[in-house]
């Protein structure tokens, strides 16, 4: 994957995020504010608008500063600078061999901002889960990471908003975990064979 496919696949996710706006919305407002999907839809109508760049870092890089500053609530930064960080691995083109490297980077961020491990019922366990089968040396297909997302419904949430609902948030898949399986199978696509 060069610049330009990644381009379009980021670019790409806005009708998807179209789509599943209210899908995301309802999932965030049983265990959260209710306002995932509009984040997410306002984030990836700015990146669709403003994402530049001719360097697959330079793209990368892009869309996080975009994600950062459109996107509100907790997912805007934790995406926001996971971008950012996937843009400093520095490979020329994304490919099957070394998209391990920006898994890794994806995974760190969110450790780093979101102070989170498995099984808080986050985006981190879909993104922690694909970088766990991309070191195995496996690329997870679509249903296998949509999977990971949906997983997160029996969990007890412990981090963000959904920890306040406590046991009441156990039987809801994470509007976040949902949100990363776009993400992820969108790059994940690009060096599908
Ligand atoms: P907010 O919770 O501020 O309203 P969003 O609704 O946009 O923000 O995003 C909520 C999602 O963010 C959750 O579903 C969860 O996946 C993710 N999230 C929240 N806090 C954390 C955290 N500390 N670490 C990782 N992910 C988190
Ligand atoms: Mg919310």
């Amino acid at each position: 994957m060069n610049a330009e496919v990644l381009k379009s696949s980021l670019v790409g996710l806005l009708p998807i995020f179209e789509q599943e706006e209210a899908n995301l919305t309802n999932l965030d407002r049983e265990i959260g504010d209710g306002d995932h999907g509009v984040n997410m839809l306002r984030g990836f109508k700015a990146v669709s608008e403003k994402l530049s760049g001719d360097t697959v870092s330079d793209v990368l890089k892009s869309c996080g500063m975009t994600l950062m500053s459109a996107v509100g609530g907790a997912s805007g930064p934790l995406y926001g600078f996971s971008f950012v960080k996937m843009a400093q691995v520095g490979h020329d083109e994304i490919t099957s061999e070394n998209i391990q490297d920006y898994f890794k980077a994806f995974k760190e961020a969110i450790e780093t901002r979101g102070k989170v491990t498995k099984n808080e019922k986050t985006m981190y366990d879909v993104v922690s889960h694909v970088y766990e089968d991309l070191e195995s040396g496996r690329i997870p297909s679509k249903e296998e990471v949509t999977q990971y997302a949906l997983n997160t419904k029996e969990i007890m949430a412990t981090k963000g908003r959904a920890a306040y609902f406590k046991e009441k948030s156990i039987g809801v898949v994470d509007p976040g975990a949902m949100s990363a399986s776009y993400i992820i199978n969108t790059l994940l696509e690009g060096v599908r064979s």
